[in-house]
């Protein structure tokens, strides 16, 4: 069985992101949580994304992940290897993109590759090298204040130059411009030059379509995930994707309906007030978590009552950041979130092995949390719920209906993201109940 496309993603959530890009456009997606170590089932799929958390680990580690994930992909008969990153660049002077796509190349083989972090319907741009956050250079956007990945510098050219020992080039718009022949022509005089890495301009979508069609025949591509919606499209028209209708598929869905929250975003903030104008929910304090056992009992027993009747119901540590100020102070940052995270894991766990189906969690960390709570390794990619996120399945050991799974970070999503999470899914399922 050949897989279309082995994605190779740098942090969680930019793996979703590219999955369900991909879902969108037209392919069958898994997204796994690390390097697979146990068989997936691949019949109907077209694409796996591998989520590793490599964006800020030191520059060997990431290669030797992004490594046993190749592995793993060219032990699944992979036609195009996708290593993706953030649409700006994150990354330092010691890597991790450089290092990790040489190292890719260096296994496949290859002798050039292509970067493409650019998605301009969501204001990331690259023009003459230099990447653009809206009307911003990189490096006045925001991002030079990055706590692990400050960004200094919006070319592009120089910044990944401080990241190989190879050389890098440019494939400008205005090349872009005259077409896809042209750009491999271009692309391939740059590899006659010895250039290994070509910095890609993306002024419009269209340029992206352009660019997957230039190197549809590359081992090895890189980028964001806009990249990622133009390659189905070119994979169509080599014939390696069935069609199929609905590519976004699920199992009907089943089971009762939770909501656990440890963001404490201003968006997570809104919907957790808005959901509770209509349904159920309790709140967990970490200070009150510190003193026993007694505030966790008292939220799963609630939980519990409201879940006898199918729920939905929240449990939500998310509070405004004076209280989340005070608590900290109190315990500390780091323990304060520990809290929050293992409770939230915790009743992830007891309240799926009573009968939660339908879960929706609201966190980067915390999903974190949950999916490793929950022994969760695999997760196929449905329908999207609002921009970016999707609704997933996983398979449950010892259950034959999976869990639905919603994992939203922490600015994503309208005010009424959590209770239409459910509605989507039960039209969602019901219609391919009767499709
Ligand atoms: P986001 O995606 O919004 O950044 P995360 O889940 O990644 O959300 O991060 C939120 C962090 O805040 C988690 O570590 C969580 O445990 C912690 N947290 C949640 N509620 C509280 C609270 N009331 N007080 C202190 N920390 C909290």
């Amino acid at each position: 069985m050949t897989l279309v496309l082995g994605a190779i993603a740098d942090d969680f959530t930019g793996a979703t992101d590219l999955a369900n890009n991909l879902v969108r456009a037209g392919m069958r997606c898994v997204q796994t949580i690390g390097v697979p170590t146990t068989d997936l089932a691949l019949d109907d799929v077209d694409a796996v994304v591998i989520a590793l958390k490599s964006r800020s680990v030191p520059a060997t580690q990431a290669v030797s992940d992004a490594l046993a994930a190749l592995a793993w992909l060219q032990g699944h008969d992979v036609r195009q290897v996708f290593f993706k990153y953030c649409s700006t660049f994150d990354s330092t002077d010691a890597g991790n993109i450089g290092p990790v796509a040489d190292a890719l190349l260096g296994q496949l083989g290859a002798t050039q590759t292509v970067m493409v972090p650019a998605f301009p319907i969501n204001g990331r741009t690259v023009y003459q090298g230099h990447l653009f956050v809206g009307d911003r250079l990189l490096n006045e956007s925001g991002m030079q204040h990055h706590p692990l990945n400050p960004m200094m510098d919006a070319d592009l050219v120089r910044v990944l130059g401080r990241q190989t020992p190879h050389q890098v080039s440019l494939a400008a718009h205005a090349t872009l411009a005259r077409g896809a022949a042209h750009t491999r022509e271009h692309l391939k005089q740059l590899s006659a030059d010895g250039v290994r890495h070509v910095i890609c301009d993306t002024v419009e979508e269209s340029n992206l379509a352009v660019l997957a069609e230039a190197v549809i025949d590359y081992p090895l591509i890189t980028g964001g995930s806009g990249l990622g919606q133009a390659l189905p499209e070119q994979y169509r028209r080599k014939g390696w994707l069935s069609e199929v209708s609905d590519p976004g598929r699920l199992a009907p869905a089943s089971g009762s309906a939770l909501v656990l929250s440890g963001s404490c975003s201003r968006a997570t903030l809104g919907q957790v007030a808005h959901f509770l104008e209509q349904y159920p929910g309790i709140a967990l304090d970490p200070l009150k978590l510190a003193e026993g056992p007694s505030h966790f009992e008292t939220a799963l027993t609630f939980a519990r009552e409201h879940l006898a009747h199918g729920g939905p119901v929240l449990v939500y540590a998310s509070a405004d950041p004076e209280r989340v100020k005070a608590a900290q102070a109190t315990l500390g940052g780091a323990h304060a979130g520990e809290l929050v995270e293992q409770a939230l894991g915790q009743l992830a766990q007891i309240l799926v092995a009573e009968g939660v189906g339908q879960l929706v969690v609201a966190g980067g960390e915390t999903s974190g949390a949950v999916v490793s709570a929950l022994a969760i390794h695999q997760l196929r990619i449905g329908d999207q719920i609002d921009p970016g996120v999707p609704w997933t399945q996983a398979p449950l050991e010892g259950r034959d209906a999976p869990l639905s799974l919603a994992l939203k970070s922490g600015n994503f999503g309208g005010e009424d993201f959590f209770s239409r999470a459910f509605e989507v899914l039960k039209t969602l399922t019901k219609e391919q109940q009767t499709a």
